[in-house]
């Protein structure tokens, strides 16, 4: 079997080692600094202001999309808009339903409880949390066999927060009782690059408007990566330069970094290089693809793609995945005669 693809660590958009305390110190505080999402952030803006005037818990959030967007970030705001403690633990952590249990009897009134990654519970867990957000009850068995029996904890008002990637994978039921579901979407380059901004502001550097814009238009429309090309550039302004973080300073530091200009990283190069010339641009089907490039396919559908269907570098179709015109051009080759096959597929 092919070696995996290495990829540029820099380009991936869940946490990597070294992200950890300079990503807490970026992270915006509250609903108005927090950028992009209009649509979710301004109903949250309603559904905050409404939960507090009533003196109430908010209800129940959910949010979902690709690593990187902030839904985390979205968690702690809501806390501190709320005037609320904040838990925040993952769904692979909470092993048994006496570890949800002691987390849920430890929330005060009003608090908020993060679950990152909710669709990795286990159902015996998930049983716990029904109740416990329904009613605000906690169903426990005491006991086993003929003498077990049910008791009934009653718990603090509190607001859950879930996060996944995987929105596929959420259970209905436990999908159900959120009461606020948000869907999160890559961020655009305006978007980013005021989020260079404010962060470069925040790491006290000096930037230019394009000097920004050029880090926000590698970071594959993900917050995350944006904040971390800028520390990265900020070492290159630094050492080599007078501090100042330009566009040309930007351009030279990322393509040392061997960071591509549309964002793509080796996999992505693969992916669309395999298309390309094993698949005649496509159509090519999932399984197909992420056979070829010897990756799981909910990687290739979860990970991989979104980002390259976004750029516009490949289009979806009935009959499979098709490389763009703009596909051939980010790898600099030449589209073949009549468009390829792209053109006959889209045109179907
Ligand atoms: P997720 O939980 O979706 O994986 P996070 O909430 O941890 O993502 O966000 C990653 C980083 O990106 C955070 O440190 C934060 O600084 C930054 N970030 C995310 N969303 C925004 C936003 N809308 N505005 C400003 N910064 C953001």
């Amino acid at each position: 079997m092919a070696e995996p693809i290495e990829r540029n660590e820099l380009l991936v958009a869940a946490t990597v080692p070294g992200d950890g305390m300079a990503e807490e110190g970026l992270r915006p505080k509250r609903l108005a600094d927090y950028v992009g999402q209009q649509e979710l952030v301004a109903n949250l803006r309603v559904f905050i202001e409404a939960a507090r005037r009533r003196g109430e818990a908010l209800d129940h959030c959910l949010f979902s999309g690709p690593p990187g967007l902030g839904k985390t970030t979205l968690a702690h705001i809501i806390a501190h808009e709320m005037g609320a403690s904040l838990r925040v633990t993952s769904g692979p952590v909470i092993e048994k339903p006496g570890d949800l249990a002691a987390l849920l009897t430890n929330l005060e009134r009003g608090d908020c409880l993060f679950i990152d990654e909710i669709h990795r519970l286990s159902p015996a867990v998930e049983e716990i949390l029904y109740p416990a957000m329904e009613d605000f009850e906690l169903d426990l068995i005491i006991g086993e066999g003929p003498a077990a029996r049910s008791v009934k904890l009653p718990l603090p008002p509190f607001t859950l927060v879930g996060a996944t990637t995987r929105m596929g994978l959420l259970t209905p039921p436990l999908r159900d009782r959120f009461g606020i579901i948000g869907r999160m979407e890559f961020y655009n380059a305006g978007e980013l690059t005021r989020i260079c901004k404010r962060s470069a502001s925040i790491l006290g550097c000096r930037i230019s408007d394009d000097g920004a814009a050029e880090i926000a238009g590698r970071a594959r429309g993900t917050p995350r990566i944006a904040n971390r090309l800028l520390r990265r550039v900020r070492d290159f302004a630094e050492v080599e330069g007078d501090g100042r973080i330009d566009r040309t300073g930007a351009d030279a530091a990322l393509t040392r970094l061997a960071v591509d200009r549309h964002g793509l990283d080796a996999l992505d190069r693969h992916l669309l290089l395999t298309l390309i010339d094993k698949y005649d641009g496509g159509p090519a089907g999932l399984s197909t693809i992420a056979a070829a490039v010897n990756e799981e396919r909910d990687t290739v559908e979860d990970v991989v793609e979104p980002y390259l269907i976004l750029q516009g570098l490949i289009h979806k179709t009935p009959r499979g995945r098709v490389v763009s015109a703009a596909g051939y051009a980010a790898l600099g080759r030449p589209l073949p005669e009549g468009g390829g096959r792209m053109q006959e597929t889209l045109l179907l």
